[in-house]
């Protein structure tokens, strides 16, 4: 392992925000980590652990260390008639693990085909997309605990898994580094296809009877077509969640805005975020070199040279404007630095 002084994390982050971290290493293996974290504990130096720096918004330099996790490997652990379990490293990429599950015929999560970042980052906000969350193959998840200093694993119950949410993103975040996850996935797979246009994509393309394969490949398709490639526009994906609201609340907003689009939760109702930071008016609007997507609403963009500050203040003025004319506060998914 070889640690670094002064490295710029632009091109560890796909908004592509040019900071630096005070030390820097990239780590291999479980032992790698081991080693850092335990240096860094008796150190007491501030620290940051980062995936794929997919979901990450760089305000400042970095004056810690920040551990690039790089850990390999994906392994068979058992098998029943129904599932197989596997082990995989958490610094896999999420999208090869999809590919390697697809090609092996094992389903569970070809809608989450597509999803940048790592593997073990997976859990930190439950990613979900295309009406699946990771939790609903999620087996357990293995970590560091670097304040008890030992190793424990984390059954799904124990998570704390929410929308966008988990023990990891919250209480958790300081002390919890994943270092690898157990899914459970399935040998006679469900599809799930009544999100979004996959049903219409599968009918376009003439499919009847779809397999797995076919459903990551129409899911590859529709989100290539929607979100921004960060590698061409700097992004973090959906920069808000959307705002969950009680029934009242609902209530309340729909006699006002009688078009406003919104989905049953349970007992609550979800309001597309998209539609809220549209209506103040903010679809495809640049400030400078922060913006917001011209298509995606909820995405903000860096158009070349734009500071973390300056995504950050964009993202102010939307929320302090959507609070403004609807009373709801948007959160943000990105984790800010
Ligand atoms: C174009 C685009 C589309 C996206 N679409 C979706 C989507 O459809 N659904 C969705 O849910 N998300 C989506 N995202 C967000 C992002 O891809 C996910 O949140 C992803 O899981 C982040 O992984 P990462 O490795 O890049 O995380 P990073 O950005 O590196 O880290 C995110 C957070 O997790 C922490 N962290 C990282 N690794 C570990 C670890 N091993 N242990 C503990 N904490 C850790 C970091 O400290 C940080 O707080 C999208 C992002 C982009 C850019």
């Amino acid at each position: 392992m070889q640690v670094l002084e002064n490295i710029s994390l632009k091109p560890y982050n796909t908004f592509g925000i040019d900071v630096k971290a005070k030390y820097f290493a990239v780590l291999h293996s479980d032992n790698e980590i081991a080693a850092f974290f335990s240096a860094l504990t008796e150190e007491r130096m501030p620290y940051l652990v980062l995936g794929g720096g997919s979901n990450v918004l760089f305000t400042k330099d970095f004056d810690g260390s920040v551990a690039c996790i790089r850990s390999k490997g994906i392994v068979k652990l058992m098998e029943d008639e129904n599932y197989v379990y596997l082990k995989i490293a958490a610094g896999e990429v999420w999208d090869d693990v999809v590919n390697y599950a697809v090609g092996n015929g094992l389903g569970g999560i070809e809608n989450l085909s597509l999803i940048p970042g790592n593997a073990g980052t997976g859990p930190v906000q439950n990613i979900g997309a295309y009406g699946v969350e990771l939790k609903d193959v999620l087996y357990s998840v293995e970590v560091a605990d670097v304040i008890a200093r030992h190793y424990r694993a984390f059954r799904p119950a124990d998570c704390e898994f929410g929308y966008r949410k988990s023990i990891f993103k919250n209480q958790g975040k300081s002390r919890f580094v994943i270092t690898s996850l157990c899914l459970k996935l399935d040998k006679h797979p469900v599809l799930k296809l009544d999100y979004g246009d996959i049903r219409k994509e599968l009918e376009k393309a003439g499919i009847k009877d779809p397999t797995i394969s076919a459903v990551r490949d129409v899911i590859i398709k529709i989100r290539s077509s929607k979100i921004p490639d960060p590698s061409i526009m700097g992004n973090a994906g959906s920069f808000f969640m959307n705002p969950v609201v009680s029934a009242d609340e609902y209530a309340r907003l729909i006699i006002e805005f009688p078009v406003m689009p919104s989905f049953k939760i349970g007992e609550d109702v979800k309001i597309p975020g998209a539609w809220l930071i549209e209506q103040c008016g903010f679809k495809g609007k640049r400030f400078g070199n922060a913006g917001v997507h011209k298509d995606q609403p909820l995405v903000l963009v860096n158009y070349g040279s734009a500071t973390g500050v300056e995504i950050l203040v964009l993202a102010e003025k939307i929320i302090d404007s959507v609070q403004e004319k609807f009373g709801i506060r948007l959160e943000k998914e990105v984790n800010i630095f």
